[in-house]
């Protein structure tokens, strides 16, 4: 297949139905489409729209992102998830102030070399923000082209590769902002996960998969397990007199890394052992409420929140960077918590008003 022809299909149908209206796609610079391609990794576009928004409203430029509180970053990203993606923006912003004197680089390799920012997010800055012939290669694209070219490829390796290889065959050097944006909506719209719609699809005729009727069988469907499973009690310290409860911060690798969590406690050891021996609180009363699951990436969180009222005999623990002492009915906009954390609080929150 030429790739012209097939760019010239692509951008054709752009022309016409490009969802031209996302934010992102309104004073485009590289600032911009770097946040947006952070925030859209492993999330949907209209889950994205009001956080980035927002995120603009607050942070306009990486001036603005880099002198930022970490808290005030993650506070913003509540509820988006995978939060390792907004300390690296703040990480990567400060760098460019430190190390290129807040402009934004635009060597590929150098754009790598920025935290959280892998190949296909640096071909998409340089491509959408700067008009340069560098291609993606994100889940979208990797299902297009996949179904284009029957790819299988015997190892993830190999299939890696082969899909670079035609991504880069088909990314033009005229308009290769544009194409690269045409083949993100194609993905988003058209060339669907399940149920793709075939006949809309402005490239059908150049579709291998397509033309053998074999589109269900790619991508390959990857086989997975069961995801491991681990379990916690969240320890909701409560004080009924001040409407308040104890959080912590997490330490800043791992899960909920950097964000304010209630105090954790493993499933398998005695609680009120625990909450004496690590707090000086003895329990008075537990209820434990329901236990839901929250799934990560590579496991599966069983989170039993216990709500304790306590007392004790010294001073309690005191408010410093690490703890804080966070009131239920009132407006703590500053600080980042992980979604079950969030949803916890404001339920409690409201069983109060
Ligand atoms: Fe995807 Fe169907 Fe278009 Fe092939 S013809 S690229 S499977 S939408």
């Amino acid at each position: 297949m030429l790739p012209t022809l097939f760019q010239n299909s692509l951008l054709n149908w752009y022309d016409q139905q490009g969802r031209n209206h996302l934010p992102w796609r309104q004073q485009i610079n590289p600032y911009r489409v770097w946040v947006s391609e952070i925030m859209l990794q492993q999330t949907q576009v209209n889950t994205v729209i009001p956080y980035f928004n927002r995120f603009m409203e607050r942070f306009p430029s990486v001036k603005e992102l880099a002198v930022a509180e970490e808290d005030e970053i993650l506070a913003l990203w509540t509820g988006l998830g995978y939060y390792s993606r907004a300390r690296n923006l703040h990480k990567a912003a400060r760098k460019i102030i430190n190390d290129f004197n807040g402009t934004f680089p635009e060597s590929l390799p150098t754009i790598q070399e920025l935290p959280g920012i892998g190949r296909s997010t640096a071909g998409a800055i340089l491509a959408i923000a700067m008009n340069k012939q560098t291609a993606i290669l994100d889940g979208n694209v990797k299902r297009i082209l996949s179904r284009l070219h029957m790819v299988t490829e015997k190892s993830v390796s190999a299939t890696e590769k082969r899909l670079w290889n035609l991504t880069e065959a088909y990314t033009p050097a005229l308009r290769s902002g544009d194409y690269t944006q045409a083949i993100m909506d194609l993905g988003a719209t058209v060339c669907l996960r399940n149920k793709p719609l075939c006949h809309v699809c402005p490239v059908q005729s150049h579709c291998q998969a397509h033309a053998q009727q074999r589109i269900a069988e790619f991508p390959p469907r990857k086989t997975r397990g069961q995801l491991p499973q681990r379990a916690i009690n969240l320890l909701i310290f409560y004080q009924p007199e001040t409407q308040q409860v104890l959080l912590e911060k997490r330490p800043p690798t791992g899960i909920w890394g950097g964000l304010w969590s209630f105090p954790e406690c493993p499933d398998n050891i005695d609680v009120q052992q625990f909450c004496q021996e690590k707090y000086g609180y003895q329990v008075i009363h537990l209820e434990t409420l329901d236990r839901f699951k929250h799934t990560f990436s590579h496991f599966e969180l069983w989170i039993t929140p216990l709500i304790i009222t306590f007392q004790h005999h010294g001073q309690g623990v005191a408010e410093d960077n690490q703890h804080v002492w966070h009131n239920l009915t009132g407006n703590n906009q500053s600080r980042g918590f992980a979604a079950p954390v969030q949803r916890l609080l404001t339920a409690m929150g409201s069983a109060r008003q």
